[in-house]
């Protein structure tokens, strides 16, 4: 997630823009290029949305800027390939 801040310089009139990255896992600030954006990862929902009754568990992609530690945690199997073969292994 993207949040342009201002940033003062003391009494200074002039501002810096930065902008503030954050991970959507842990909410951790991070600089520019230190996220990987818009990773679709597979969410076990236990609720329904519209009310947000319990029900049956089921799957659902959902799209997080994420930091390195938390794309290791997100992403559960790797891959491997050549034309057209590929092999998924969970990560270890
Ligand atoms: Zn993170």
């Amino acid at each position: 997630m993207l949040i342009n801040g201002f940033r003062g310089m003391g009494m200074a009139v002039k501002e810096i823009t930065t902008k503030i990255y954050t991970c959507d896992g842990c909410e951790k600030e991070v600089n520019e290029g230190e996220l990987t954006m818009a990773v679709k990862c597979p969410v076990k929902f236990m609720t329904e949305q519209t009310e947000g009754r319990p029900t049956t568990p089921y799957i659902q992609y959902a799209t997080f800027d994420l930091c390195e530690r938390c794309l290791d945690r997100a992403l559960v199997f790797s891959g491997t390939g050549a034309q057209g073969y590929n092999n998924y292994r969970f990560r270890k």
